[in-house]
């Protein structure tokens, strides 16, 4: 039986106890929850020497800045057009489904505090990390990136040999991590099972049905932009059947949807995407890595249909400037956000705010973000696999697949 086959056997046998189990939290949490959390850390372990060492390594073996300026720039392009494609579906199933119709807000619920959000000109100015082994230290994957790319170009400019040793160091690292991956997968039918029971056994019927719509409209939004964008992108570009694309990244998709953090998958997109889709180390240890925390596809167009939800929740007509501004903002908060649980909510009040909708709107949503998140999270992560598709089919670094993926 294939990895990806048992990876799904747990997700159904999560589904199912987690309904048997509604009524008896006390055992969800004491035997259940750890075997997801021995899981999430398993992965949170290999996450930041990973993006380190490949990001390292892939800047580096791009080698000229010019070379890296072209790819770098082809992938931001790629990640950008893409997730305000996404805000738009987002948009227009909102104003289709007309989540918010008939909708009474509780009291309470309403009166919640909503997190501020971070400031997106704080966040660029915070990518630079004034001491680096302190971003490295507390896993802040902006600063890592950031430094990790001056390291790789930095190295392109030693002459002759004296770099040499640094960039081998970071290339066996990253083959290390790669290989622990693989152990810590076979880990993962079990680790979905014990990620998914809480959430089921916690938010059953009751908790959804009054937010139904808001549910269906971002599920539907997030397979509606896989089939049309990604579809379209590895087969018109990279001359991949959607079929191939989509079964080959599945384990990753999967452990997307049970830890709902793009970072913690990180290791399996890169293994799904070099294994599977034939894409080359040097293009994956670079778009891969940077997606995972700059391209959030799924999180932008969980902000549109949100915003949406908000406004008609609290009666506000939106003005076509609005519109704009939403899809500019969602763009942009997406980039912000980290690949972590939960994060894409904490930005959806930086959207909010950006048309005046009410911050109260935020803790509508709170009580099932994490039914949300576990579809915005699986479309981040299949969107930066359909980016390493296309840079690396324009780059002419898409190889012959090596093997299906199998752990
Ligand atoms: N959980 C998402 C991710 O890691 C981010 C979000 O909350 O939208 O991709």
């Amino acid at each position: 039986m294939s990895l990806t086959t048992k990876i799904f056997i747990g997700l159904i046998a999560g589904i199912v106890a987690g309904l048997a189990l509604a009524g008896a939290p006390d055992f969800v949490d004491n035997f259940i929850a750890p075997i997801g959390s021995v899981f999430i850390n398993m992965i949170g372990m290999v996450i930041v020497p990973l993006v380190f060492s490949s990001l390292i390594v892939g800047a580096a073996s791009i080698g000229d800045a010019k070379t890296l300026g072209r790819i770098g720039g082809k992938t931001l392009a790629y990640y950008l057009f893409t997730t305000a494609f996404a805000v738009s579906i987002g948009l227009l199933l909102g104003k289709l489904i007309n989540p918010g119709a008939g909708l009474s807000i509780p009291t309470d619920a309403a009166a919640a505090a909503a997190s501020e959000a971070p400031k997106l000109v704080d966040t660029i100015v915070n990518m630079i990390p004034r001491n680096p082994l302190q971003g490295l230290v507390s896993g802040s994957m902006l600063q890592i990136i950031v430094f990790a790319l001056f390291l790789g170009v930095g190295f392109t400019a030693v002459p002759g040999d004296k770099g040499k040793p640094f960039i081998n160091f970071f290339d066996s690292l990253a083959e290390i991590m790669y290989k622990i991956t693989a152990m810590i997968m076979n880990f993962a039918p079990y680790g979905v099972f014990g990620l998914i029971t809480p959430v089921v056994a916690k938010n059953g019927p009751a908790v959804l049905l009054p937010l139904i719509k808001v549910v269906i409209a971002v599920y539907l939004g997030c397979i509606i932009h896989a089939v049309l964008v990604y579809s379209s992108a590895v087969s018109v570009v990279g001359k991949i059947s959607p079929m191939k694309f989509f079964k080959a990244i599945a384990p990753a998709a999967i452990t997307a949807f049970s830890t709902t953090s793009s970072a913690g998958t990180l290791p399996v997109t890169m293994k799904s995407c070099k294994e599977g889709l034939g894409v080359s180390d040097k293009i994956a240890s670079f778009v891969l890595p940077l997606g995972a925390t700059i391209n959030m596809d799924g999180t932008a167009l969980y902000q549109g249909v949100c915003a949406l939800f908000v406004a008609q929740v609290y009666g506000v007509a939106l003005t076509g400037g609005q519109i704009g501004t939403i899809i500019l903002t969602a763009t942009l908060a997406s980039i912000g956000t980290a690949g972590v649980p939960g994060a894409g909510l904490i930005m959806l009040s930086l959207v909010l705010t950006s048309v005046g909708l009410p911050l109260e709107g935020v803790a509508l949503i709170a009580g099932i973000d994490r039914v949300l998140d576990m579809a915005r999270t699986t479309v981040n992560i299949v969107g930066d696999a359909s980016c390493a598709v296309v840079i690396a089919a324009t780059e002419n670094e898409l190889d012959v697949p090596r093997e299906e993926v199998t752990v």
